[in-house]
């Protein structure tokens, strides 16, 4: 029998009560950390402002935040308009670059643009969008993401972080350029030689691609084996139900699984072509309440994670 000394046993009762403690600690302090939910835009195109009109409506109805990720481009040809719409302090302005142009290679969207294009694409949106709405543009969500985010680019790195970026939103696929983008949580480019620039993702459909308002048809957009086969329908969707019905798996599956947030990737032109009543947002906005996600902008999010 090998003989433990009181001191000793006590010695191990009290480390293995202190490791229990603090993973106690831990496990209530995740728990105690609410999902967010993260109303975000791609906004991108001509057919955006009048979207917009009625996006802010819901928004202001149901008190809930926003990102809009705008083109340079776009708030260029109707900076009154979008000033007005989008000053409001529940709404972040953030970049989606300047012309959409491609920052790094994206299989199924086209290859990247020239090393001077890149600069453009990054700095000049951010000029435009602090110029016209006093107050600091901190994220970047480039054109189309991709699967891999920004790991390894580092010349895009540079750019964004020299531009002063604080947060980028670029990991918008799941593996191997798939649909639908896996509910993974922020990370820093520390790795890159960037600690302190965060990856935001956004999550699921790009929804345009769920009503097919890109013309692609029958595309090799899915994996298998799927590691969310759940988040995939069988067919396009038809009625704003429908897109509910799917969000509707994302933001429960964030909630079970205590992700920091859950963000869907939403195109102002193309949910107007679909739904002109912005019925599915009213929809997805009442579930986010009824199951407790808390509504916050993807800079609140970059604030928590910086503290
Ligand atoms: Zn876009």
């Amino acid at each position: 029998m090998v003989r433990v000394s009181r001191r000793e046993f006590m010695g191990a009762a009290l480390g293995a009560a202190v490791f229990a403690h603090v993973h106690q600690a831990k496990a209530n302090d995740s728990e105690k950390k609410p999902t967010r939910y993260i109303a975000a835009y791609d906004t991108e195109s001509p057919a955006c402002l009048r979207a917009c009109r009625k996006i802010v409506a819901v928004h202001k109805k149901f008190e809930m935040p926003a990102t809009f990720f705008i083109t340079g481009k776009t708030l260029e040809a109707n900076t009154k308009e979008y000033k007005a719409l989008l000053a409001d302090p529940l709404f972040e302005v953030a970049s989606h670059t300047w012309s959409h142009k491609l920052l790094r290679d994206n299989a199924l969207c086209g290859p990247a643009v020239s090393a001077q294009e890149k600069r453009e694409e990054i700095f000049k949106a951010k000029e435009l969008i602090e110029q016209i709405f006093e107050r600091p543009c901190v994220g970047l969500r480039p054109a189309v993401g991709f699967d891999n985010a920004f790991r390894g680019a580092r010349d895009v790195l540079e750019l964004t972080w020299e531009a002063g970026f604080r947060y980028v939103s670029s990991l918008l696929w799941g593996p191997d350029c798939s649909m639908p983008a896996l509910i993974e949580a922020p990370f820093r480019y520390e790795t890159d030689g960037f600690a302190k620039l965060w990856e935001l993702p956004g999550h699921g459909w790009h929804e345009n691609l769920l009503k097919d308002n890109n013309r692609w048809g029958s595309r090799r957009l899915t994996l298998w084996p799927s590691p969310m086969p759940e988040g995939i329908p069988t067919k396009f969707v038809e009625t704003p139900r429908d897109e509910f019905e799917v969000n509707r798996i994302f933001m429960d599956k964030a909630r079970e699984t205590n992700k920091p947030h859950i963000s869907l990737i939403w195109h102002p032109w193309s949910l107007h072509a679909f739904d002109p009543e912005m019925k599915m947002l009213e929809l997805t906005f009442a579930h986010a309440r009824k199951i407790g996600l808390v509504p916050s902008t993807y800079a609140d999010l970059y604030q928590q994670l910086a503290r």
